[in-house]
């Protein structure tokens, strides 16, 4: 395909979709240019910035026609942040959007069928983010800066708030870098490895309000602490619990593998619909629990448990699907590949009186087919796996053993589609696809599955 447009070109466009950066995509004569702000259904006037042999890349000079689903982004960092990608688009906007992507994946890369319903959506979806990892840095002014990185790159955006996070979350932000000096700690310097403060983690408890601050040092020798520990009181007067964590090491990685307990209780406790779950600095915890509980009631409603099955969920993290499904079955075992989160999910299990779990960290495309030959079988098997889908070995021991009902938790669409179609040209049929939205304003999305095995 020859190129039909160069470099500086201006043309007007008309925008057809939107990619998952958030980009809109016009087309001219079928080249495809990747159009940042501009939103599905507008016409613009662009300036062609680079062009590749298959694609290129433009930025919107004017909106001629505008979406009549555009909205002037809420926040004041959101064309700089990489956080969110879609606050220019009002959030029915972004529903119909998401609800219109899983139809026309599922159809396109799997040949589905299956309904897809409108996406399960927040009545307010603004700070719902229940975990904030916010970097420290110093500016050229000498001064400590803290928020989120620019797209794509490791350069940290200074900010006061943040409309996705809590509010404990913003105090600790725009609070905690102007005391910094006066303590006496300076932000970490990522290039010249200098300085104490990388960065600072914020989780709260929706359900009870306990909220834990983790500072993230370099070293472990913490002089500053008390100091340190008064500072975050005041700023946030109901915080439960304060940590420390060491990372001495020349990384990306947040968190380091010594935590300290400095001040209060070491775990906060949540909970998702009657299930009670333990967090610590490091554990891994769904960052938008009242949307979690929204897609696991989801994923519970087509397990359709009467209370004598067999289930087996793939993939459990700490066990958030599986202590929901125990509620109402025989019992469930559980299997995920980080040992530690296995360690969280059997203490969730214990925490609540569950007495029908079991869990094992493995490779789930391992372990299940063992279960199957030491006799453990399932009625219901529940996968939810990360975004790369299921593991091949999976699906074949699922078509090998054929549990009488699948559900699928998915977060990446494309996926889905591709291992629905193998389940599918194996024996079983798709009865419905529910999209949850768990984050706001980015353009994922998340969806559970309902499979029967076919007659
Ligand atoms: N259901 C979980 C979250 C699932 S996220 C919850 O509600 O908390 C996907 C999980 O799959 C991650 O915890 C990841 O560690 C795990 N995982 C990745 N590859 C795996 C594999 N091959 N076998 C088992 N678990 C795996």
């Amino acid at each position: 395909m020859s190129v039909p447009v160069k470099k500086n070109d201006r043309l007007t466009v008309y925008i057809e979709d939107l990619t998952h950066d958030g980009n809109g995509v016009a087309k001219v004569d079928g080249y495809p240019l990747f159009i940042q702000g501009a939103l599905p259904n507008e016409t613009a006037d662009i300036h062609v910035l680079k062009t590749l042999k298959n694609y290129g890349f433009g930025k919107v000079i004017e909106i001629i026609q505008p979406s009549p689903d555009r909205v002037d982004a809420p926040c004041d960092y959101f064309k700089q942040c990489g956080g969110c990608q879609l606050q220019h688009l009002s959030y029915e906007g972004q529903l119909k959007w998401k609800e219109n992507m899983v139809r026309n994946v599922m159809q396109r890369l799997g040949k589905i069928d299956a309904p897809v319903l409108p996406v399960k959506g927040m009545q307010e979806p603004w700070h719902y983010r229940n975990k904030a990892q916010i970097p420290f840095a110093t500016n050229e002014a000498g001064q400590a800066i803290a928020g989120f990185y620019k797209t794509k790159s490791h350069n940290i955006v200074d900010m006061e708030r943040c409309l996705i996070q809590t509010g404990e979350a913003d105090a600790i932000l725009a609070g905690l870098k102007k005391e910094l000096a006066t303590i006496g700690i300076r932000p970490y310097n990522e290039h010249t490895h200098e300085g104490m403060l990388r960065h600072v983690v914020i989780r709260k408890a929706r359900a009870t309000g306990e909220v834990m601050v983790v500072l993230v040092t370099k070293k472990r020798k913490f002089p500053q602490k008390d100091a340190a520990i008064a500072t975050i009181q005041q700023l946030v007067p109901h915080v439960t619990s304060i940590m420390q964590n060491v990372n001495g090491d020349k990384t990306n990685v947040i968190f380091g593998d010594e935590t300290i307990h400095l001040w209060g209780k070491d775990v906060i406790i949540d909970t998702i619909g009657d299930v009670r779950f333990e967090i610590s600095a490091r554990s891994f915890y769904q960052v938008n629990p009242e949307q979690t509980e929204v897609l696991y009631k989801q994923a519970l409603d087509y397990a359709n448990l009467q209370g004598d099955e067999r289930v087996i969920d793939a993939y459990c993290g700490i066990g958030t699907i599986s202590l929901f499904l125990a509620q109402k079955a025989k019992y469930v075992m559980g299997v995920e590949i980080v040992p530690q989160a296995i360690e969280d999910a059997k203490r969730n299990a214990e925490l609540n009186g569950f007495t029908n779990t079991y869990f094992e960290a493995g490779p789930a495309e391992e372990v299940i087919p063992r279960w199957y030959q030491e006799g453990k079988e399932a009625d219901v098997l529940v996968v939810d796996p990360p975004r790369k889908g299921c593991d091949e070995a999976l699906l074949k021991t699922i078509l090998e053993q054929r549990p009488k009902r699948v559900v699928y938790v998915s977060c990446n669409p494309a996926t889905l589609a591709r291992d629905l179609r193998v389940l599918e040209d194996g024996g079983y049929q798709t009865q419905e696809i529910q999209p949850v939205d768990m984050f706001p304003h980015s353009t994922h999305c998340e969806c559970c599955a309902w499979l029967e095995l076919a007659d």
